[in-house]
């Protein structure tokens, strides 16, 4: 069901220093999320929403942007994809991350995008506008594999397409990369699965991967995991079970071994394991007196 809201606010502010997505502040367009992915830790009983199979549509968004950007007095970078993924399937219809990065581009922030849609593209455009400040757009890819993904992140494009996707934005002078996370216990957590999306990557253009070995799980988010788990994966849930079983932190068996090899392999490849930093200008004192 897609359903129209009107938010309050949209955009939050970022607490605290933010090392690996350097964000100063999120928003999302979207409640619930059409991709679907099995693993999604926004199911979670703390978010409040009562059905993430749901969609709802903040359609006011782009006007409480307007509002509210141009009264922030800190430049910083601007995130979004936390919670819903910006590029989702309802967007083809609603268009508000379009209209989102007129907005940022007219006030001169830099965006940080973490999306597994393809239809990123579609605002390139825009996104080269924004990128005179900073635009940076994150690939969630857990596999290259596109059977694989297929059955991890159902609703969402395959990971082949996210990557043609990465290398048109890389092509346009977009710095582009992937958000390896999660790192599924059983299922991605090989040293194959973890070289090949960097090396993927690479291959894409991109400059940057950023790992998490491990997954979180909680409440609804792992029920929601288990039942698809017997669906897909039939028999794996008792692994997970015996491994972890209430643990919030879920880390890969193997991970610091794991995380070894891929921080060599990065290095090979001369990936960096963080998005690219945002550099403010320096006002220079009295420059304009
Ligand atoms: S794309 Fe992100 S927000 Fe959407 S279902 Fe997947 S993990 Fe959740």
């Amino acid at each position: 069901m897609i359903r129209e809201i009107q938010a309050k606010t949209l955009l939050a502010h970022v607490r605290g220093e933010d090392r690996v997505f350097g964000l100063k502040y999120n928003f999302n367009l979207y409640r619930g999320c059409p991709h679907q992915c099995i693993y999604c830790d926004s199911r979670s009983l703390c978010y409040g929403i009562e059905d993430f199979r749901d969609v709802l549509v903040k359609v006011n968004a782009p006007a409480l942007l307007a509002n509210e950007l141009p009264r922030k007095r800190v430049k910083g970078p601007i995130g979004t994809g936390s919670m819903s993924d910006p590029y989702n399937p309802v967007e083809r219809r609603y268009g508000l991350a379009r209209r989102a990065l007129e907005i940022i581009a007219g006030c001169g922030f830099p965006v940080h995008i973490i999306t597994k849609s393809d239809l990123v593209v579609r605002d390139a455009d825009l996104l080269c506008q924004v990128n005179r400040t900073q635009a940076v757009v994150c690939f969630t890819i857990t596999t290259p594999d596109d059977a694989l993904a297929r059955l991890l992140e159902p609703g969402a494009p395959p990971a082949s397409a996210r990557l043609a996707a990465m290398r048109t934005l890389a092509d346009r002078g977009i710095p582009v990369g992937t958000a390896l996370m999660p790192v599924l216990p059983f299922l991605t957590d090989s040293e194959e699965n973890v070289t090949a999306v960097a090396e993927e990557t690479a291959a894409h253009g991109g400059s940057f991967v950023i790992p998490w070995f491990g997954m979180s799980m909680r409440d609804r988010q792992r029920e929601w995991f288990y039942r698809e788990l017997d669906r897909r994966f039939p028999g794996l849930r008792s692994q997970y079970e015996r491994r972890y079983g209430e643990r919030y932190e879920c880390a890969a068996p193997g991970g610091l071994r794991l995380a070894q090899v891929f921080a060599l392999v990065c290095a090979r490849l001369g990936l960096a394991d963080h998005m690219p930093e945002y550099q403010a200008p320096v006002i220079q004192p009295g420059l304009f007196n």
